[in-house]
């Protein structure tokens, strides 16, 4: 089976974690949470990075962090993995969805701005497949109405917006680092930010509120958690920021061989990329358009039935039971749900597997025409 998105563990993974084990520093102090910390901001391109247990964890602090509560609204993107919304939920603010763009199939900020009122604290948008969001003008219509923006760009590491990287253009961004990810250390995730004020406060958070007197005492002058990344986890999250750029570059090298291959089949449109975009392609996707002869699932058994792995888009996540009384009416993201289709996009695949998945795609098609 060709899976969807597996992860490569070639660089020092080895090497950083022995170490981890040679010295003792196994736990969440250690000198790899702090150069993870250091390279990542250093990549990204923004002041400072904070290491937390996962990308989930994440979001949630980048919410308390900013104050975000209860009677507080956040307006999401419809058409996403469940995390950014549970996020929401967990410090007790209420989410309002937002629709799809046809062609991004991110957040649409033309449907965003009839979505504030004077509950709405902050932007919550999502990086959908790699894809960036078109930032300015959800980061105007933020400024104009006071708003916080928090990106989820766990879907989206190297991926660029107009020249800067996805993640540093709101007051915090978000990544992942579970083991389908771009990188991964099992399971992981960073809060980057230009604001010094952010990244100190979540740190501490992250590190259940406490500060230490100097007879070492703990004192915790407010409630924190338990989110902080391991030494051992850090350091294997190093090494694979070393190999981050070529990953990016073999995505994208896939994503070239699937533009090439699939180019001339009818009934589907492909992941674009816009011209003021670089897109990371996490997951290479194709959208079945309404003259395709074939339905998504019998795609998806085809594919499987030739060895290949692929997966329907996510769900609009106000279809799900906790969400479903939620505001805000998203039917692009419903459509798109019902004909989209994630490839495999892993970083080792090769020129034969893709073109062996686009023949599968090709063939499937034509003999139903
Ligand atoms: C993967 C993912 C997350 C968070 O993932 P964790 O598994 O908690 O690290 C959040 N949002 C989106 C859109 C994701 O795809």
């Amino acid at each position: 089976m060709i899976p969807l998105s597996e992860p490569l563990l070639r660089g020092n993974e080895w090497k950083y974690i022995k170490d981890c084990l040679d010295t003792n520093w196994v736990s969440s102090v250690g000198k790899y949470v702090d150069l993870f910390e250091e390279e990542f901001a250093k990549y990204i391109g923004c002041q400072r990075a904070v290491a937390i247990v996962n990308g989930t964890s994440a979001l949630h602090l980048a919410l308390r962090t900013l104050g975000i509560g209860p009677g507080d609204e956040v307006i999401v993107s419809a058409l996403t993995f469940i995390a950014p919304v549970n996020a929401i939920k967990y410090v007790g603010a209420t989410p309002v969805f937002a629709d799809s763009q046809a062609d991004t199939w991110n957040m649409d900020p033309e449907k965003i701005e009839k979505l504030i009122n004077s509950k709405t604290k902050a932007i919550l948008p999502v990086h959908i497949y790699g894809h960036p969001v078109d930032m300015d003008p959800v980061l105007e219509l933020a400024k104009r109405y006071n708003l916080y923006v928090v990106e989820d760009a766990t879907e989206a590491l190297g991926s660029e917006y107009k020249g800067k990287k996805v993640g540093t253009l709101g007051d915090a961004g978000v990544f992942s680092f579970n083991g389908n990810k771009i990188i991964t250390t099992g399971g992981g995730g960073m809060l980057v930010t230009n604001n010094i004020e952010i990244a100190d406060k979540t740190k501490f958070l992250c590190n259940q509120a406490k500060e230490t007197k100097p007879n070492k005492e703990f004192y915790h002058p407010e409630i924190g958690f338990n989110f902080r990344l391991t030494n051992v986890l850090a350091a294997m999250g190093l090494a694979q920021l070393e190999q981050l750029p070529d990953f990016v570059r073999a995505r994208r090298n896939n994503a070239a061989l699937y533009y090439r291959y699939l180019n001339n089949v009818p009934g589907i449109i492909i992941q674009e990329e816009k011209p003021w975009a670089v897109n990371c392609f996490w997951l290479f996707s194709i959208v079945l358009d309404e003259t395709s002869p074939v339905k998504r699932d019998e795609l998806i058994n085809a594919l499987a039935v030739k060895g290949v792995d692929s997966r329907p888009f996510f769900t609009p996540v106000n279809m799900f039971p906790p969400y479903k009384d939620c505001l805000g009416q998203t039917p692009v993201a419903f459509l798109l749900y019902q004909r989209g289709i994630n490839l495999p996009s892993s970083v080792n695949l090769t020129q034969e597997n893709i073109f062996h998945i686009c023949s599968v795609i090709a063939e499937f098609i034509d003999g139903r025409k």
